[in-house]
Formats: C-alpha cells, structure tokens, sequence
C-alpha cells in the first residue's frame, strides 16, 4: 500500500503521547512531506534569523503508526527516494558552529540546480541528500527532535539517504515513525552547525522484523552495516557505536566479542556523523563482506 503523510502536521518532539496522523499496513510506501529544520521560517528571498521561533526548529513530519508493530520489534525503514526543494538554507555563528566564538551568525541561501548546490559561481557542490530527523517513539517521556538516541531522531548521518536501510526500534505499539530536516549537503561532523538545509519529500519503505534483537540504531546500505549511537560526550559515543558493532557481530555465535573488536580494529571505520547537536553522533561502519557466518540480520 502507498501512503502520503503532509507536512501539515509536524511534531517537535518523539513521544508515545504524539497522536498518530496515518495508520498504515506493513510492509507498505510511505511518503513524508518535510519542511527545512526551521520549519519553513526564513524567507529565501530575505534570509533572516530574526523573528525565527527557536521552539520550532526540527519539525518532524508524521507520526505514522505501523499496524502490528509491537514493543520489542525492530522497524526497517529503506529510503527510497528523497526530493529536494530548489533552494536551501546554510548558517553558522557563534553557539551554532564548532569554534564559532569569534562568527558572525549568517545565512546563506543556496540554491539547488541539476542535482547540484551553488555554493557560489564558480563551486557547484554534488547534492548528497540525506534525512536529518528520523526516528521512533522512546519508551517513556519526550525526546526533542533536536536530539539524537537509540529512537534515532537528530542523528544527522549522512549515510541516511537513498539506498539505505535504517532499523530503528519498536519501543511503542505502532512504533510512531516521524522524520524531517532533509539535508541537500552535508559532511561528516556537520561542523559549521547545519547542512544545507531544505524542505522536500522523503519516499520511505517500512517492514516489521520480529523475534530478533540488534543494537539499534543500525544502517545498512548495499556495501556496508554501521552501528549508530549518540551521546553528550563524544567519547561516550564512540565507546557506545563500537560496543554495539561488537556485540552484533557476535551475536551470530561465531566470533567472540575479542575476536569482533579485533576485525573492527582492522576493518571497521569509526566516524563522526556530527558534533553539534545535544548529543554527538558517531557510526561504525563495516564492509559487509567481512560478516562472521550464520549472522542472522542482514540487509
Ligand atoms: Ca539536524
Ligand atoms: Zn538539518
């Protein structure tokens, strides 16, 4: 079944409590209209952040409720296409970028042309599209979509694009998958304070996996299975995305956590998705071709 879900209702936050905007059948085709990470609030032919609601930055469109999903399952969620507005927002500034004390808050509008961004005349940037915002209700309470965490939500990984599987966890029956902020660019750190961001239309495949758990969140693409995780310090982070690429590689039974840890020392890469939200964010990424046999999640 194919599902559209408007961007006329957003929440700001992941929670339990959100009331569901579509019920929807799975396995089905979901298609989540999204608006930029300020919710449509800055003119593109005037760019300003004044006036700018702060309380209504990351919006995620949804939230969706899966029939069948039930705590304790995992959601796949593959990303088949993402569509991009023709032009996106950048900013940096002080208490936004990474060393920002000595910046200027601005903007920069960039508009979008032929699968390119136009930085300026002469650098036409290659779009890498990718979802800023996605995830599932936490158990209990409200996660801010400005924050990233085992729900997934502000994860800003840029791996999370076309192509790609995210698992996410069913903490909640229905699961109540919401997303947004499509990035047009970004790079791994995300260090001036955003991508460029833009509003658009993410084409979203959902499945139910049940009786198998995973240190979630995961993503896979055709290549490679990364381990995601968030935390303030990013220390923390990187111990907690090696940790659960360890314990799902043993998970098959065939390699010890030792033996795991060893492979990722040689083979996986630990990289940083960004560095500017609440929490960071990292990634383990592991070339599928070294996964021990009998491992029994695989996409
Ligand atoms: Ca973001
Ligand atoms: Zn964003």
């Amino acid at each position: 079944m194919y599902y559209k879900v408007s961007k006329d209702t957003v929440v700001y936050a992941m929670s339990a409590h959100n009331k569901p905007v579509v019920t929807v059948d799975a396995p089905a085709r979901i298609q989540f209209e999204t608006w930029d990470c300020f919710s449509g609030q800055i003119q593109l032919d005037n760019a300003k952040f004044d006036g700018v609601d702060w309380n209504c930055i990351n919006p995620a469109t949804g939230p969706v409720y899966i029939n069948g999903a039930e705590e304790g399952d995992i959601l796949a969620v593959t990303i088949d296409k993402i569509e991009t507005a023709e032009a996106g927002i950048v900013v940096c500034g002080k208490g936004v970028s990474v060393a920002g004390d000595s910046l200027q808050r601005s903007i920069k509008v960039v508009p979008v042309k032929n699968n390119t961004a136009l930085f300026s005349e002469r650098l036409h940037l290659p779009l890498t599209k990718m979802i800023g915002v996605i995830g599932t209700a936490p158990k209990s309470g409200e996660v801010s979509c400005a924050i990233p965490d085992m729900h997934g939500g502000n994860m800003d990984c840029k791996e999370i694009k076309e192509g790609a599987t995210l698992l996410l966890p069913v903490n909640v029956p229905g699961a109540l998958l919401a997303m947004g902020d499509l990035h047009a660019v970004m790079a791994d750190g995300e260090v001036g304070g955003s991508g460029l961001e833009i509003s658009g239309c993410i084409t979203v495949s959902v499945k139910v996996i049940k009786g198998i758990t995973a240190p979630l969140p995961m993503l896979f693409n055709n290549t490679h299975v990364m381990t995601i995780a968030s935390d303030e310090d990013l220390d923390k982070a990187v111990e907690l995305a090696v940790s659960n690429m360890v314990t799902y590689l043993s998970s098959a039974g065939s390699f010890t956590r030792e033996e795991a840890i060893m492979l990722c020392s040689l083979v996986a890469d630990a990289r940083i998705c960004q560095v500017v939200d609440p929490k960071k964010t990292i990634r383990v990424e592991l070339a599928k071709k070294y996964l021990p046999e009998g491992i029994n999640l695989v996409f």
